[in-house]
């Protein structure tokens, strides 16, 4: 059913093109050509300027043939981690593989191949199927920015599959929610030598707060992590401000919530307990809390019409499906967060974010077989 060549004709082609997160402009005027020939109507919204990318995210729109049901989403994203520059897509023994010191693309360009070589065996096969929307999202690598930019009211689908994650035959239908969390702490500048009692060391506070406060794994659904701080001026300067930077992600809302409170919590009181007096006056430390939600939970049920659908589809394929959880969010976060019922298909993408990133022919055929089994039945 698959036809290898035009496949691998399809992926080579899409990898060539460079298209770090930002600088999406000649993959998407590539991929709008390509969904054109395939029948598609081509959308491209407005989040290219608000993202300040080359391109919005792509909505193509294919109607139903012969077949009525509910209209299914395929989404993908077209940008790439760095380096991509001068990226050489090489072929040798069914797997592919970059030539040099660039990531290969295939995180999510197996993907858009797939998707492509799918909708080229339905026309080729006049297979009947329903109303389908490709969404092809800019920025996900930097923040998943486009997916959360993206013109919902374009969107027909309640139901969907990312094209997203390494394996086959392979499903994801949990993922956490995650808030970002940056804490700017307020000392009081002194000359460390010779008025120390008048400074309030934001170092110290900061300190203070991480000792007091849980991290890494809290239990079996929650993670959390304080990654950066930057503070201070000089070894004789009692410093003034500090600035930490952190998250925390739970497959629980209620827990991504009272760990951020904790968080947050241990902060504001270190910085309480940090005051000296000065001319009469209790001067204290303070803290600046910016907690943004990154992405929210994404949690579809195990019996749910799209985990069904891709199981059936496997089955008819003589394939289990297997069905996971995931530590990160991605794009699906967000079409689950907007009542877009998605789980993550695997694409056989390995080694991503690597210059060690491979894809075999084999899987992508395995891939492309599946999505055209799933689109017939869905
Ligand atoms: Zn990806």
């Amino acid at each position: 059913m698959v036809n290898r060549e035009r496949l691998c004709a399809e992926f080579s082609r899409q990898a060539a093109i460079a298209s770090p997160s930002l600088r999406e402009g000649e993959i998407s005027r590539y991929l709008q050509g390509r969904f054109r020939e395939l029948g598609g109507d081509v959308i491209v919204d407005d989040a290219g300027a608000a993202a300040g990318s080359e391109s919005g995210n792509l909505i193509v729109s294919f109607p139903a043939r012969g077949r009525q049901c509910e209209p299914l989403m395929l989404s993908v994203h077209m940008d790439t981690v760095e380096p991509a520059d001068g990226v050489m897509p090489v072929l040798e023994s069914g797997l592919f593989t970059s030539a040099g010191e660039t990531v290969l693309g295939a995180d999510d360009k197996a993907g858009i191949a797939e998707i492509v070589e799918a909708f080229e065996i339905l026309r080729e096969r006049d297979l009947p199927h329903g109303p389908l929307e490709v969404v092809v999202t800019i920025c996900e690598e930097i923040g998943l920015v486009g997916a959360k930019l993206l013109d919902y009211s374009l969107i027909r689908s309640r139901r969907g599959l990312a094209l997203d994650t390494n394996g086959v035959d392979r499903i994801i239908r949990k993922a956490p929610c995650a808030n970002k969390l940056r804490f700017e702490i307020i000392g009081r500048e002194a000359h460390a030598g010779i008025s120390p009692e008048q400074g309030v060391s934001a170092i110290a506070v900061a300190s203070r707060a991480i000792d007091n406060m849980r991290l890494g794994r809290i239990d079996e659904e929650t993670t959390a992590n304080l990654g950066t701080i930057h503070g201070g001026q000089a070894s004789n300067i009692v410093p003034n401000r500090v600035v930490v930077e952190g998250e925390a992600r739970s497959h629980d809302t209620e827990k991504l919530v009272c760990q951020t409170e904790h968080m947050v919590n241990c902060f504001q009181q270190a910085a309480l307990q940090s005051s000296i007096e000065l001319a009469g006056q209790t001067v204290h430390a303070s803290v600046n809390v910016e907690v943004i939600g990154d992405y929210p939970l994404m949690q579809v049920a195990e019996d749910a019409g799209i985990v069904q659908l891709v199981r059936q589809a496997g089955e008819s394929l003589g394939r289990t499906i297997a069905v996971e959880a995931a530590g990160g969010g991605s794009d699906a976060n967000i079409f689950n967060g907007h009542g877009i019922e998605t789980v993550i298909l695997g694409t056989g993408m390995d080694r991503v974010h690597s210059v060690e990133e491979r894809v075999t022919v084999d899987d992508m055929v395995r891939v492309s077989e599946l999505l055209v089994e799933i689109i017939c039945q869905a």
